[in-house]
């Protein structure tokens, strides 16, 4: 197969950082050479997530590597070709999807000592990371309730995904409810608003945004062991990806999935496909 590796691929990609119109479209990017520890993927279909725009804005210009950049994480997609001391993967494999909000999902929930019995609140349960945070809770942690925030129109969709209290955050503010939880995930960056809902001694997961005490922040660590352990809650259809009906865009308005994602709105993942 290696020998029909083009020299030249299709991609979006941005020579400075900026808004979305610094995305350019080319025919004639060069195809990455694969390192030893690597593998070349053939994508046949993206998700975007929000560290993809943020990037692009230069909100982490200090860590990243500078452009040109071709965005993204999320692919799924066939593996063309293995580096040398790469383990677990041949030509042929067809390589996974949605694996950055979903990995987020259950490591902070691990982090946090999520466990059978315990009660969550999912501050943003509608977005690409909030509906897994939901799902796992229910699926493969076992959790005794489950509430979670969005905005008026979304809360029987949050009851679909297993939410026992839907709280519309534009009517009610959650901290204010007598009700705490064994653990807040916030997926939206509530501060100190998050910590008042939680019970005396427990956690909060902070992932969009400085943590308050006693919560924390963490950023993805995961190298792909959390996507095996979910393997058959996913093949068994316990936990369902979650595509928004109005994010599926064609490769060649990648500029616009970029804009619809960064109005802050997308329930569950903004996809690309026909790559
Ligand atoms: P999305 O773009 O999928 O989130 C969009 C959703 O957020 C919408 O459904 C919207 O619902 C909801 N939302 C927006 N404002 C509020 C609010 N005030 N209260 C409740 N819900 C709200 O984002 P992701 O889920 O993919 O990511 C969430 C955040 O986490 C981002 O900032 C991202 O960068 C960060 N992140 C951090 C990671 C880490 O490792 N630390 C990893 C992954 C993500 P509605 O329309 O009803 O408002």
């Amino acid at each position: 197969m290696s020998s029909s590796i083009p020299s030249k691929m299709k991609a979006w990609i941005y020579n400075e950082y900026g808004g979305v119109e610094v995305l350019k479209f080319a025919s004639d990017v060069a195809v990455p050479e694969v390192k030893e520890d690597q593998v070349l993927i053939k994508v046949v279909a993206a998700a975007l997530n929000p560290v993809d725009f943020k990037r692009r804005l230069g909100k982490f210009k200090t860590i990243d590597s500078p452009p040109p950049t071709v965005p993204g994480y999320d692919v799924a997609g066939v593996v063309v070709k293995v580096g040398s001391q790469v383990k677990g993967l041949k030509e042929g494999d067809e390589a996974a999807s949605l694996p950055l909000a979903i990995e987020t999902a259950y490591e902070g929930l691990e982090r946090a000592g999520f466990s059978t019995g315990k009660s969550i609140l999912v501050l943003g349960g509608a977005g690409g990371v909030g509906t897994h945070v939901i799902q796992l809770a229910k699926q493969v942690f076992g959790a005794s309730k489950i509430a979670a925030t969005a905005s008026t129109g979304k809360l029987e969709f949050l009851k679909s995904l297993g939410v026992d209290l839907a709280i519309d955050y534009t009517k009610v503010k959650f901290e204010d409810l007598p009700e705490k939880f064994d653990v807040v995930y916030d997926a939206v960056g509530e501060g100190d608003r998050a910590v008042k809902a939680v019970k005396e001694g427990s956690s909060v997961v902070y992932i969009a945004g400085g943590a308050t005490p006693p919560g924390f922040f963490f950023v993805l660590t995961s190298n792909g062991e959390i996507l095996k352990k979910l393997i058959p809650f996913l093949e068994s259809g316990k936990v369902k990806p979650v595509l928004d009906p109005e994010g599926l865009f064609p490769f060649k308005k990648v500029n616009e999935a970029f804009a619809y994602l960064e109005t802050n709105r997308a329930t569950g993942k903004v996809v690309i496909f026909s790559i």
